[in-house]
């Protein structure tokens, strides 16, 4: 004879628990539960907020930076260690990696560049819409760094691609990177659809 051990119920059992739940809480849930919320349009009434369009653009923008992957080198390390916990980028609203250049805003380059991949790595960086920036992360990123004078590597990515900032470093420290991105989110603060520069 099959031994059934006492841990499986039979399906009438559970069938019978699962029924019980249920006739609980509809038994419970006669009355409608308040929207605890509900204080919230009195309130909102009585405050309007006035802003510019620019101001609201260059808010969302800064605080929504999606990164391209663009890591060739050591940096990059760096960079992975400014994503982890202990840093933790997703305080600045920009945790997201991104595959697709597409769906990225900013490009971080982090990692000496040759000139054999520096046609790829253009190519990531027009493939970016607009609006667009890029942060060159470390010596080589910022001048070919130790291997400036090797003749396979780009002596700096602003020989090929715009740059907004640069943070120095061989590697940069992930505070050094994040001070760098706040860098470019007071320059983002200060872009306008409308004027060069804001005032
Ligand atoms: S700056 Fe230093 S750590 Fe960064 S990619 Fe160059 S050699 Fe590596």
């Amino acid at each position: 004879m099959e031994v059934v051990p006492d841990y499986i119920y039979p399906d009438r059992e559970i069938d019978r628990a699962e029924g019980q739940v249920i006739n609980d809480l509809k038994a419970n849930s006669q009355p409608v539960i308040p929207d605890s919320d509900a204080w919230l349009d009195a309130e909102l009434k009585q405050n309007i907020l006035l802003t510019s369009v620019d101001t609201m653009i260059d808010w969302a923008q800064r605080s929504s930076l999606w990164t391209a992957i663009c890591f060739p080198a050591c940096c990059a390390f760096e960079f992975i260690a400014a994503n982890g916990p202990r840093f933790d980028l997703s305080r600045f609203g920009m945790e997201i990696l991104r595959a697709s250049p597409r769906q990225a805003d900013l490009m971080i380059t982090a990692g000496t560049l040759t000139w054999k991949m520096a046609p790829n790595v253009k190519r990531i960086y027009e493939q970016m819409a607009e609006p667009k920036w890029v942060i060159a992360m470390g010596a080589c990123a910022i001048s070919g760094g130790i291997f400036a004078s090797g003749y396979n590597v780009v002596p700096g990515y602003n020989h090929i691609i715009p740059v907004d900032v640069y943070v120095p470093g061989c590697p940069p420290r992930p505070e050094g990177l994040i001070y760098g991105i706040q860098m470019l989110q007071k320059k983002i603060a200060k872009k306008s659809l409308f004027h060069k520069e804001k005032a």
